[in-house]
């Protein structure tokens, strides 16, 4: 077929959708794909029921409606110290997976460089590629998955437009640290790149800061900053996103998200802005809360046998299959939800260094501390299976 393009050959069915049809399939426990079994507040529900009754049920306003806007830039201000104009640094889109589409496709021209770190959000590379660009991954490795900079530093080349971050980091949970910033800052302002970091996880981080790059001395003028309500408030399927930045690195994004979404969602934008308004408590409370399952879950698995890293951030935690008589990830989720009633998502299909993540699996832990139990009865049986 001629329409066929060579482009998006090999994007195939994502490994969440995947996953996530295999728990529906099969009645397994769906430790996949990242999205917490609890909703958001009832404020926020509350928020955009009574928004969708107000009538506010026609397009908005392409860049977001503007108390959304100011929500956003108030929340920067307020956690971060950043100064950012709502009415030209602020773009609202449906999720941040939109933010990465547009800020991509907006900045990217074919044949630009793009450094990703290793393991990769997948509509990363799937975005790098519609846009033209190559990606250049530098790895995390385990058992730590700090970022090495030194390979950083040498994956830029005269074709280099942009590093693609992603603190705290899906899948591994490493936060960057102050030093690791400050190092990507230095090679970013040297060799006069656009940063593109994906925040979406800003508020999950356990006893360790969330630092936004952008805060580091020269680079409030080049970085876009991603982030997502969805995340922060337990409505991944309202999919309000958001990226700030400079005015015309934003223009660029705005301009591509016309022809992507146009708008996003109506009534969910006020609903948000009235979220992002809320006290230290909310935020504290759900970063606990997230902390106890992490740490069930951890404990859990290494008590089942197997190697695992406790992570800084987000929601999902990592371990090795191989104690247990596994070796490759990939196989072991297909399998999972027959061997065991859970479903897991393998690290392999982020790498381009296919073996730097061939024994590893990510575990989701946004799950009731009765779910996550229950899951951990049902991998018990496991140990038997791959020796
Ligand atoms: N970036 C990362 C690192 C993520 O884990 C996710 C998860 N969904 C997204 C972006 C996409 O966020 P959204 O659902 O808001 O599109
Ligand atoms: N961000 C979530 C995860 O990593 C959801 C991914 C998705 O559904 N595309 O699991």
């Amino acid at each position: 077929m001629k329409a066929r393009s060579a482009r998006l050959n090999g994007l195939g069915t994502t490994i969440f959708a995947e996953m996530s049809a295999a728990a529906a399939r099969t009645g397994a426990i769906n430790l996949g794909q990242g999205f917490p079994d609890t909703d958001g507040p009832a404020a926020v529900l509350d928020a955009a029921i009574a928004a969708i009754r107000d009538g506010r049920n026609q397009y908005p306003p392409g860049a977001g409606v503007p108390e959304l806007r100011a929500a956003i830039a108030r929340h920067q201000k307020r956690w971060y110290g950043l100064n950012v104009d709502p009415d030209a640094e602020v773009v609202v889109t449906t999720g941040a997976t939109e933010a990465i589409a547009g800020t991509l496709l907006g900045l990217i021209d074919p044949g630009d460089e793009v450094i990703v770190l290793e393991p990769y959000y997948d509509s990363y590379v799937a975005m790098i590629q519609m846009a033209g660009g190559v990606r250049k991954p530098v790895t995390l490795r385990a058992p730590d998955f700090r970022l090495p900079i030194e390979e950083l530093r040498g994956a830029v080349t005269g074709n280099t437009t942009a590093i693609l971050l992603n603190s705290p980091h899906n899948p591994t949970g490493t936060v960057l640290d102050a030093e690791e910033l400050a190092a990507i800052a230095s090679v970013a302002i040297e060799h006069d790149l656009v940063v593109i970091s994906d925040e979406v996880y800003e508020h999950l981080t356990f006893g360790v800061p969330h630092i936004p790059i952008s805060t580091l001395p020269g680079m409030a003028e080049r970085t876009i900053t991603i982030s997502s309500g969805g995340k922060s408030f337990s409505v991944t399927g309202w999919k309000i996103g958001w990226a700030t930045g400079p005015a015309e690195l934003i223009a660029a994004v705005t301009g591509a998200k016309q022809f992507l979404s146009y708008t996003s969602g109506a009534p969910f934008q006020p609903a948000i802005a009235a979220a992002l308004d809320f006290g230290e408590d909310y935020f504290t409370a759900f970063r606990t809360q997230m902390q106890q399952q992490r740490d069930q879950l951890c404990a859990g698995l290494t008590a089942l046998g197997f190697e695992t890293f406790i992570p800084a951030g987000t929601y999902f935690a990592t371990s090795d299959i191989r104690p247990l008589g596994f070796d490759d990830g990939l196989d072991f989720c297909r399998r999972l939800p027959e061997l065991a009633g859970v479903v897991a998502i393998p690290h392999q299909v982020f790498y381009d260094d296919v073996e730097a993540g061939r024994p590893l699996v990510r575990w989701a832990f946004c799950k009731r501390p009765e779910v996550i139990s229950e899951a951990l009865v049902r991998l018990s049986g496991l140990a038997t299976h791959g020796r």
